[in-house]
């Protein structure tokens, strides 16, 4: 709820702008090909031996990458549903066609409600059957925290996707009589996706005011965030009464971040390492979002998150900015939703995969096609698999 429709244009136009930058950016680096269009069979057909490539090329695969095609596994990944880590050789990458520098949906959700009353909300059935679209199409979800800290652990040839809910409002989750997850909550339609389709990891970020999920007792909501935390779900920062950042002071800001923080430790759950701005709106002073103090509390986050409107650049991209995290919103295609809400910017991707982030399965390497190198953060070298 409550994104104003005249700040989501005029961050619309902006981003509408950002991303033909990001496009004619990727375009434009020497000797580098766009991605060449899907061929009819859905696959990409950009992996093109490189032309100028030499083995002093600033990507050698690291030393210690066997040279097997075959990605090796390792010990299990940490976390809830993690897959087990494997080794990513240049060949086992060019197999799963890698590419670790792609875009990520950012999926941003309000009110998951059975009568919508505000066009961003969506219905249960909208919710679950983008969900299955989803698990089908090849995605795994991981958390906001997951991905600004590029712990992007989503098995070989798999798109990492973000499921995001703002507001923490009571359609997000709730727990019955029996302690499990109300029916048609965002959480119970997650899990039971998960459940038919167990490449699907049941994680998500709830990003809540104060009264998460309309929860009014610090008991019942402390229960509440403990149990999502237990269950891998991201509980984290959206300030405290939703004001436009951009209309306070620095300090009062500031003092909108703390309080939530303050609140989420009395519940009991880790400090936040995400932030949601509400109504994407940025305060005057920008890193004021992203690192601060008052009242004797600090906070960093590895990622803020903007309010629309298209895929994310993966966070080892150059480019990537994690003070300003582009989102999604759930949506069709009508109205504003025409460009830039889920069902165009999913079909988008559908039918442009060579833009899209793939996983080498190796949390440790960033593997992507040798012309595509110079998109990775210079910072992130170190890491680089070019095939
Ligand atoms: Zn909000």
């Amino acid at each position: 709820m409550r994104p104003s429709l005249s700040s989501t244009r005029v961050i619309g136009a902006a981003n509408v702008a950002v991303i033909l930058l990001a496009v004619l950016a990727l375009m434009v680096l020497p000797g580098e090909d766009p991605p060449a269009p899907a061929a009819k069979t859905g696959q990409a057909s950009l992996r093109q031996p490189p032309r100028a490539a030499t083995p002093t090329s600033t990507a050698t695969p690291p030393a210690t990458a066997p040279v097997s095609p075959s990605a090796q596994p390792s010990e299990p990944g940490p976390g809830t549903g993690q897959p087990p880590a494997v080794v990513a050789t240049p060949e086992f990458a060019k197999q799963v066609k890698a590419n670790e520098a792609g875009l990520v949906p950012v999926i941003m959700y309000h009110r998951i409600i059975k009568k919508r009353y505000a066009s961003i909300d969506r219905t249960p059935d909208q919710l679950r059957r983008e969900l299955e679209k989803l698990a089908k199409q090849g995605y795994v979800p991981i958390t906001a925290a997951e991905f600004a800290a590029g712990r992007i652990a989503v098995p070989a040839g798999k798109f990492p996707v973000v499921l995001t809910f703002d507001d923490g409002h009571s359609s997000h989750f709730g727990l019955d009589a029996a302690g499990q997850p109300k029916k048609d909550t965002a959480v119970a339609i997650i899990n039971d996706v998960a459940r038919r389709y167990p490449s699907f990891r049941p994680v998500a970020t709830f990003w809540v005011n104060h009264y998460p999920f309309g929860l009014q007792k610090e008991a019942e909501q402390a229960a509440a965030v403990q149990w999502l935390h237990r269950q891998g779900f991201e509980v984290a920062n959206h300030t405290w009464s939703h004001p436009n950042l951009r209309a306070l002071s620095t300090k009062k800001a500031r003092e909108q971040i703390v309080r939530l923080e303050r609140m989420l430790k009395r519940l009991g759950v880790p400090p936040s390492t995400t932030l949601a701005l509400p109504f994407g709106n940025l305060p005057h002073k920008k890193k004021a979002a992203a690192k601060g103090e008052w009242g004797g509390t600090p906070y960093k986050f590895d990622g803020v998150f903007l309010a629309g409107a298209e895929p994310s650049l993966s966070p080892f991209a150059k480019g990537y900015d994690p003070g300003a995290i582009q989102r999604i919103q759930s949506n069709g295609k009508k109205g504003e939703c025409r460009k830039w809400c889920s069902q165009y910017w999913l079909e988008w991707l559908e039918k442009h995969p060579g833009w899209r982030y793939v996983s080498d399965g190796d949390p440790e390497r960033i593997s992507i096609p040798r012309k595509l190198q110079g998109n990775i953060n210079p910072k992130r070298r170190a890491q680089v698999n070019a095939y």
